[in-house]
């Protein structure tokens, strides 16, 4: 049994909630005002007692901040309402240097690239902390833009300080980006690879083995109900990524980095994933995922991503 607080699934407030843990790990919890639910937090009880008695503190460090709404795709694990004007450059500096403590920088949305002062607001901020940009890579793929982007601040040592998400809509644009890497000699700093099925983890890693070389850290997401993912009916936890990573080679936990219930880093033959399965509004154990990365909500907010996801993405 653990006490912790969660949220209410409809009116969003903070609630108390009891996990329980048995054949499955399920939490109770209930709302003054919109009664009682209860909802799945792992499928296996195992992963998450083992969590426990890792006692990781955090997931990873970071302050994200998103500079526009607007993006040039329609992606699978995007909460916002696309459109909207860009954020101005000076805020975003602004906000981003007043944050500065809370770990790096990290430049999102929308898709980032679409801002016209992205360069600028990188070899502004650059010289005051570690600034990453995530993207679609549609515009990334220009080798003129990303020669600007990497001189403005994101290339350190051969690692671009990038974070990559696939997606079929981007009509390759994507490996285009891996590609550039490839020919100049850096690697891109994470890549973000969403399933719908532990099935697709025969993609993902398929991928990741391919471009082992040019990517730095490999991530692999579940789809989630959250961002009204296409499939994401049957929640995918990290115990169903592990079992299915298990029955198709040798894997086995990193205990030296940070694992999580909803996040873990793996070798799986061979080679380091870093699978997630974000808590949603169901499920959320607020206390478990009171650490980085941090994110300005909507509301004004500063909470952990998936809280700020959480958040921002409804109610619905
Ligand atoms: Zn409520």
């Amino acid at each position: 049994m653990k006490q912790t607080t969660s949220l209410c699934p409809e009116c969003y407030g903070r609630i108390s909630a009891t996990i329980r843990v048995g054949a499955t790990v399920v939490m109770d919890k209930t709302c003054p005002e919109h009664g009682a639910f209860t909802s799945m937090v792992e499928h296996d009880p195992r992963w998450w007692l083992l969590c426990q008695e890792l006692g990781c503190k955090n997931v990873y460090d970071g302050y994200m901040i998103d500079v526009t709404s607007q993006c040039n795709l329609k992606c699978k694990y995007c909460y916002h309402a696309n459109g909207g004007e860009h954020r101005a450059a000076a805020e975003v500096i602004a906000d981003a240097i007043e944050h500065r403590h809370l770990g790096p920088t990290i430049l999102t949305g929308g898709e980032p690239t679409l801002h016209p002062d992205l360069p600028a607001m990188v070899r502004e901020l650059a010289p005051w902390n570690e600034t990453w940009v995530l993207t679609n890579g549609v515009k990334m793929a220009d080798e003129g833009y990303f020669e600007e982007l990497c001189s403005a601040g994101l290339l350190h040592g051969d690692i671009v300080l990038a974070g990559l998400s696939f997606h079929k809509e981007s009509a390759g644009k994507d490996l285009e980006v891996l590609e550039l890497c490839r020919r100049k000699g850096y690697r891109i700093g994470t890549t973000f690879f969403v399933i719908d099925s532990v099935d697709e983890l025969a993609e993902a890693v398929a991928l990741a083995r391919e471009y082992q070389d040019v990517i730095h850290r490999f991530r692999i997401k579940a789809a989630s109900n959250l961002w009204a993912e296409t499939g994401a009916h049957h929640k995918i936890f990290i115990s169903d990524m592990i079992l299915w990573l298990n029955q198709h080679g040798q894997t086995s936990l990193v205990e030296s980095e940070n694992n999580k219930v909803s996040y873990a880093n793996v070798i799986h033959e061979g080679l380091h994933l870093i699978l997630v399965s974000w808590y949603d509004v169901e499920n959320v154990d607020l206390k478990d995922i009171d650490c980085g990365p941090w994110y300005t909500a909507t509301d004004g907010t500063l909470n952990n991503l998936a809280t700020t996801c959480i958040i921002n993405g409804g109610p619905k």
